[in-house]
C-alpha cells in the first residue's frame, strides 16, 4: 500500500483508491464538494432555485396525472423528499422497488408517509430467484459494488415509470451537505457493468424488474427528456433535521444508520466493505458533516475510530437467505478485491463523452455532480490499489 494519509480538512483518506491531494493535503472530494456548493447554492439563492424547480414542475405537469416521480425507501432521506415535494404543492407519484430485502419498518414507514401524504404508490417487486441470482454474481465478482443490482434497478425503475406516466421529473434524495459524494472508486454502476457481472457469476436473466440498456437511457434522457432533480441540494438539509420532521408529520420510525431500511445494506455496510475492502463508509457522511459545519474533524475522527457496529445474527441472516455455504462465503470474503475496471462497463464510453455530459450536466439533464464524478479518469490509480491491497494481504 502507499503511504497513508487522511485529507486536511475532510477525514477521507488513503482507503479511497483514487483519493489525490493537494499541496495543503485537500483531497480531492472536498474539491468536489466545493464545485457541487456552487451548483447548488443553499440560503436566499437556494431557496430561489428551489420554487424555480418546482414551478417549472408544476408547469410540466400540467394536464397530466403526477407532476414528478420520486423514489422511496422508507429511509430517512427519500421520506422527507417526499414530504417536501408534497409540502410544495406538487403531485408525485411514489415509487417503491421492492428487491427483497426491506425491514419491516421500511414498509410501515413507506405504508404511513404515502397514506398520510395522500401519494400515490406503485411498487414493483423483484423476482426474488432472479434478484437473489444477481446479488450472488456481485459478490463473486470481488468488487466492491454489491448494491449495483438495487441502485441500477431503483433508477431503471424509476425512469420506466416516468416515461409510461409522461412525468419528466424524477427526484432523488440525495443531499451533498449531508452525505458528500460516493468515491467512485467504492461505488461504481452501469448496466452494462450489471449484465456482464450476471453473465459471468449468474445463471438467469432479469425478467421481473428493467435493466436498462444505454440506448433506452439516451431516449429516456435526450428524446422523451426525462430530468433527474435533487431538491434537497438547494436546502441546508440535515439528516437530524429529517428525522425529527419524519417522526412527527409521517409517523415515521427510524431504521437505525445510513441506509439500514435494507438489511442487505446494513450487512454491505457493517461487514461486507470494511472487513473484505477496507471501506467505511461513515468516513463519507462524516466528512460532508464537516464540511457543511454539522460536526467537528475531532468528532469525526472519533466516530469512525470505533469499528462499525455490526448487528448480531446479521451474517448467518444474509447468508441463509442467499443461500451460500459457510464455504462459499468465505471463498467470497477471502477472493482477491478487483473493481469495475476488471468488468466490461460503459465507463471507458462515459470517459470519452465527458465533454457531451459536461454540457449535459450544465443543462441539468444530469445533476452536475456526474461530470464531476465520471469526467476524471482514475482507473490507473483503482487498478495499482487493488493490486497492492491483494498483495499485502497475502
Ligand atoms: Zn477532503
Amino acid at each position: 500500500m502507499g503511504k497513508e494519509q487522511i485529507c486536511s480538512k475532510c477525514i477521507l483518506d488513503t482507503t479511497v483508491p483514487e483519493i489525490t491531494f493537494d499541496e495543503e493535503g485537500v483531497c480531492n472530494y472536498c474539491k468536489i464538494n466545493d464545485e457541487i456548493m456552487r451548483e447548488y447554492p443553499a440560503g436566499v439563492e437556494g431557496d430561489r432555485m428551489l420554487s424555480e424547480l418546482v414551478s417549472k414542475m408544476k408547469k410540466h405537469g400540467k394536464g397530466k396525472k403526477y407532476d414528478c416521480v420520486v423514489g422511496v425507501s422508507g429511509g430517512t432521506d427519500s421520506t422527507y423528499t417526499l414530504y417536501l415535494m408534497k409540502k410544495m404543492g406538487l403531485r408525485p407519484l411514489a415509487v417503491h422497488f421492492d428487491n427483497g430485502w426491506n425491514s419491516e419498518i421500511a414498509v410501515e414507514n413507506i405504508k404511513n408517509a404515502t397514506e398520510i401524504l395522500g401519494v400515490d404508490l406503485y411498487t414493483l417487486v423483484a423476482d426474488w430467484e432472479e434478484f437473489k441470482d444477481m446479488q450472488v454474481a456481485f459478490l463473486k465478482s470481488s468488487t466492491p459494488d454489491a448494491e449495483v443490482p438495487t441502485d441500477y434497478a431503483i433508477i431503471s425503475v424509476l425512469l420506466k415509470v416516468a416515461a409510461k406516466e409522461k412525468v419528466k421529473y424524477i427526484v432523488e434524495g440525495q443531499a451533498s451537505r449531508a452525505e458528500g459524494t460516493t468515491p467512485i472508486g467504492w461505488t461504481y454502476h452501469d448496466g452494462r457493468y450489471l449484465r456482464s457481472v450476471q453473465r459471468k457469476y449468474g445463471s438467469k436473466k432479469a425478467k421481473s424488474f428493467p435493466v436498462l440498456s444505454l440506448f433506452q437511457l439516451l431516449y429516456l434522457f435526450f428524446v422523451k427528456r426525462i430530468k433527474l432533480v435533487r431538491p434537497l441540494e438547494y436546502t441546508e438539509y440535515s439528516k437530524q433535521m429529517a428525522r425529527e420532521v419524519n417522526t412527527k408529520e409521517l409517523k415515521w420510525k427510524d431504521p437505525g444508520g445510513h441506509h439500514h431500511e435494507s438489511i442487505f445494506t446494513k450487512f454491505f455496510q457493517s461487514y461486507y466493505l470494511p472487513k473484505k475492502f477496507n471501506i467505511d463508509k461513515r468516513k463519507r457522511e462524516c466528512s460532508a458533516k464537516i464540511r457543511s459545519g454539522k460536526m467537528t474533524r475531532d468528532e469525526a475522527l472519533k466516530e469512525v475510530s470505533a469499528p462499525y457496529p455490526v448487528e448480531d445474527g446479521i451474517v448467518d441472516y444474509v447468508k441463509s437467505k442467499l443461500e451460500l455455504s459457510d464455504e462459499e462465503f468465505e471463498k467470497i470474503m477471502n477472493a482477491a478485491n478487483k473493481s469495475f475496471l476488471d468488468y466490461p462497463t460503459y465507463f471507458p464510453l462515459i470517459q470519452l463523452l465527458r465533454w457531451p455530459i459536461k454540457i449535459a450536466c450544465q443543462l441539468h439533464i444530469f445533476p452536475p455532480i456526474f461530470y464531476y464524478k465520471y469526467g476524471v479518469d482514475h482507473s490507473t490509480k483503482i487498478k495499482t490499489y487493488w493490486k497492492e491491497f491483494n498483495d499485502n494481504r497475502r
